[in-house]
């Protein structure tokens, strides 16, 4: 009882426990109450030195106590989000070796061709119903980590129990180790993953097939996230399954609907109608594809013919802006290439075309730059400046940038957290445009319904769900996103609607209950701890 984090009470067994058990000795005498042990280990965890020293700590909480642990996190969601999540996790992910200690969840490796069933059929827990997987090659805006990515699915997991009570025995992270061409992680002595080339190719969609196939069979409710894939995986493998079984890629749909709700949110204090704005993405890759596909299809919803709806939409990409007498546009990109000269930058790009909104999606930091800014608030009076590029460091901006290069006019949000900037003694309280807002509330609806996909009209719902809890309060803030504090109940919502598309597309495989939100609610996990007399 004491080694197993999922029972592990700690000094809160109590009196009778302690004799039936036969834990008698093994504790210290005092009996604690939850709220007492969390007193005694929330200092702990602050005084942790750096943000990876608490992380790290965090983890130690969840290897002992995961009861515990889940309290502590739900309780003080703000504070420790962005140490389980972005930012820290990045840094997690890059140290996985130096702070290794317990393994978790399960590697799928190379090796493990033909045989990734009998490595599924170690998993302790039959009744798996979330799964986030990576193969480690774009882990965050940082690039190829290999089975140092290990660090995304745990931290997303965490964030599936704690921000919208998925049950923690029910989440399974999995890292599929196909190697790294990350020369320089692979040749260093902490390196846990297989010192090997990736695996690419025919071996590697083999190796993948295999894997979602023995998934079906090992967990046949199961829904599948897939997460930080390598950009041509990453639309290859959606395309493969996305209509086959129950699965998402939260870095092109998650994405996309947390945007479209910013935007939703910006359009209520820029004055601009979404359906008439016109943007402009750094970067065209799973983010922003994913985005300008449900931004399209939530514009053609309201009436905008389709072609003009993508002729709303601009890229600018590594090599310039996406134009059709480009000749290197892979086919993702063509549907935005768009008649226009070529143009080498993003500031020339905004100073041609004036878009209400740039939405910084390109893992390359500083691309936002005062002259870029300067040029949007010329051309808008509330410009709308999202950097979703994580980490915090490869934000195309920071908060203080984009208020200070705009005379405070910025409608800022970004992908990791900022503090409050205070310019020209106005404060402003910058968004937090991530994923997190949605991926957990969309998994729990889809786990409430045992639904058999997942489809676009369920992020759009979420989009539309998560855009209508922003308040006047928080826009008034700036803020174009609920505060994290109500994260509980935006999840709470969007399993409800996600769970109703689920039934009304015939898409469920559960009963359907005499009230949703009851369903829902019900099936949210507490951090509290059972008795174990009897
Ligand atoms: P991806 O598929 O690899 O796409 C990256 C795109 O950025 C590519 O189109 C690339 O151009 C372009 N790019 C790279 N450097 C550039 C530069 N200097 N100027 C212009 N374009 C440039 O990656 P992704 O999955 O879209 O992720 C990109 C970033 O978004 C990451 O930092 C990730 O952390 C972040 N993200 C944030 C969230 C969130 O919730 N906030 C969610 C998902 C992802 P080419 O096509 O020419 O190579
Ligand atoms: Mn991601």
């Amino acid at each position: 009882m004491l080694n197993d984090p999922e029972l592990n009470k700690g000094t809160a067994f109590t009196e009778a426990e302690r004799t039936a058990l036969g834990l008698r000795g093994l504790l210290p005498p005092r009996v604690m109450t939850q709220d007492e042990q969390l007193e005694r280990i929330l200092p702990g965890v602050r005084s942790r030195p750096t943000p990876l020293d608490q992380y790290s700590y965090l983890v130690g909480l969840h290897d002992r106590n995961v009861t515990l642990f889940y309290r502590l996190v739900m309780d003080h969601l703000e504070e420790m989000m962005p140490i389980l999540y972005t930012p820290t996790v990045g840094q997690a992910c890059q140290e996985f070796g130096r702070i290794f200690r317990r393994s978790r969840g399960l590697f799928v490796t190379a090796d493990d061709a033909g045989r990734v069933r009998d490595v599924l059929a170690n998993w302790p827990h039959n009744d798996v119903r979330m799964i986030v997987v990576t193969d480690g090659e774009r882990i965050l805006g940082l690039g190829d980590l290999g089975a140092n990515g290990m660090g995304i699915p745990i931290g997303k997991l965490t964030l599936y129990t704690a921000c919208a009570g998925v049950d923690p025995r029910q989440c399974l992270p999995i890292t599929i180790d196909v190697g790294t061409d990350n020369t320089q992680l692979r040749e260093s002595s902490s390196y846990m993953g297989l010192r090997q080339p990736r695996l690419r190719g025919p071996a590697y969609d083999a190796l993948l097939d295999e894997f979602v196939e023995a998934l079906q069979e090992r967990f046949p409710q199961v829904c599948l996230q897939f997460e930080d894939f390598g950009n041509h995986n990453a639309f290859t493998l959606l395309e493969k399954w996305r209509d086959r079984i129950c699965t998402f890629n939260d870095d092109i749909q998650g994405t996309a609907s947390v945007t479209l709700a910013g935007l939703y949110s910006a359009a209520r204090i820029s004055g601009t109608a979404f359906k008439d704005m016109r943007l402009l993405f750094l970067g065209a890759g799973e983010a922003g594809i994913g985005i300008g596909d449900l931004v399209v299809s939530a514009m053609v919803e309201e009436g905008v013919p389709l072609e003009e709806a993508r002729a709303r939409c601009w890229f600018v990409d590594s090599k310039g802006l996406v134009v059709k007498s480009r000749t290197d546009l892979a086919s993702h990109k063509q549907p935005y290439a768009h008649d226009h000269p070529p143009m080498a930058t993003l500031l020339e790009a905004v100073e041609s075309l004036k878009p209400h909104a740039i939405i910084g999606v390109s893992g390359t930091p500083g691309t936002f730059t005062a002259p870029v800014l300067a040029a949007m608030a010329r051309h808008n009076a509330r410009p709308i400046v999202m950097a979703l590029s994580n980490p915090t460091s490869k934000a195309e901006c920071t908060a203080r940038e984009a208020y200070a290069s705009t005379d405070g006019r910025a409608i800022f949000a970004s992908g990791s957290p900022f503090a409050p900037v205070t310019h020209k003694g106005r404060t402003h309280v910058p968004g937090q445009g991530n994923n997190a807002y949605i991926f957990p509330g969309v998994g729990l609806g889809v786990i409430v319904a045992d639904a058999s996909r997942v489809t676009d009209e369920m992020f759009a719902a979420a989009a539309r769900t998560l855009a209508n809890m922003v308040t006047e309060d928080d826009l008034a803030m700036g803020r174009i996103f609920p505060s994290l504090s109500r994260i509980r109940d935006v999840s709470r919502a969007i399993a409800t609607e996600v769970a109703w598309i689920a039934y009304n597309r015939g898409l469920a495989r559960a009963p359907k209950p005499e009230s949703m939100d009851d369903a829902v609610a019900a099936a949210m996990y507490e951090p509290v701890y059972p008795s174990f007399l009897n």
